[in-house]
């Protein structure tokens, strides 16, 4: 039996201008290109978890705006749960504004609009949410403290809670003892134990400290090289595959995605990290957030 998986997190739209350089202060520079993508970790992750397979749920805030409507549509179409979607009156949909230049150097300014304001009241009118669910989902780019009360409400109900640490931030051992599965990459590691990761040895130790913060288990994702994990029954590195990397964006989005889907099939860890490494991997062969996640046949196929 699949398990239900709950993604809690942002939306946003990004807002995409390719040019030849970029704009200096006061400067305008003309004949760029335009183009729209959705984004936002949450959403990256609801995206890729439900084309992979899982039985997603998300729960978001949006404007009452053009962009909010088109994110709920296009979660829809990918057979997302839309049921506590939240639409903020007040606030617009939460936007990036992003240059790229020719070097593929990028300038990028958030308004998290709403969802800097996706607040506890709002998920106690979803608690039936959580109940359905078996595995939560979460990121850094909604407030803390709205993490924080998930985490707690997810722990009376003995609910599975995985939390991305991205953005990087520091976090406090009150609310990692309420976590299953932290996945930082390497900065966001260094963030949260305070120890830089340059060898095997550091790597074992940043994990070790996380771990002793009070979390179950960790896996620090490593770029090309794959993903190390570290609980009482494994400590190992799970390779990822070689590819021809054109676009990073989402790595990690793709990668906890699949995780989450694994992990919802019934998978161990090191299992999990392997298809999650695949799902990831594919990825980075494509342009974008959401339109580089691959589908399930594509990560069954790969070799
Ligand atoms: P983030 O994108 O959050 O910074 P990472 O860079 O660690 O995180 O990447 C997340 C995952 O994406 C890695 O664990 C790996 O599975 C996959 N990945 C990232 N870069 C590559 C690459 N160049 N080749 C293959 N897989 C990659």
């Amino acid at each position: 039996m699949k398990q239900n998986i709950l993604i809690i997190g942002s939306s946003n739209t990004d807002m995409v201008i390719k040019a030849e350089k970029l704009p200096r202060p006061g400067e305008t520079v003309l004949g760029g290109t335009f183009f729209m993508n959705p984004g936002g970790k949450g959403a990256n992750q609801a995206v890729s978890a439900a084309r992979l397979g899982g039985e997603v749920t998300f729960i978001c805030k949006t404007g009452n705006d053009i962009f909010g409507q088109q994110s709920k549509q296009l979660f829809e179409k990918e057979g997302i749960d839309t049921s506590y979607l939240f639409i903020d009156s007040e606030n617009p949909s939460g936007v990036a504004l992003i240059t790229v230049d020719a070097k593929a150097e990028n300038c990028i300014v958030v308004a998290s609009g709403a969802n800097a304001k996706l607040l506890p009241d709002d998920i106690s009118t979803a608690l039936e949410a959580i109940e359905k669910a078996d595995i939560i989902v979460m990121q850094l780019e909604i407030p803390i403290e709205t993490v924080k009360y998930v985490a707690e409400v997810a722990r009376k109900l003995n609910k599975k809670v995985i939390l991305n640490p991205a953005p990087a931030q520091s976090l406090d051992s009150e609310l990692l003892q309420l976590i299953h599965l932290i996945t930082p990459n390497e900065n966001e590691a260094e963030m949260i134990s305070g120890i830089k990761i340059n060898d095997d040895d550091s790597l074992f130790t940043c994990a070790r400290a996380i771990c002793d913060m009070g979390v179950q288990s960790v896996i620090i994702t490593l770029g090309a090289k794959g993903a190390f994990i570290y609980n009482n029954d494994f400590q190992e590195c799970v390779s990822s595959y070689q590819v021809d990397a054109v676009d990073t964006t989402a790595a990690g989005d793709v990668f906890n995605a699949a995780l989450a889907v694994a992990i919802s099939e019934g998978l161990d860890l090191p299992e999990a990290a392997v298809f999650a490494n695949k799902a990831a991997a594919i990825s980075v062969t494509r342009l974008g957030a959401q339109s580089s996640a691959p589908y399930r046949n594509e990560v069954d196929i790969f070799v």
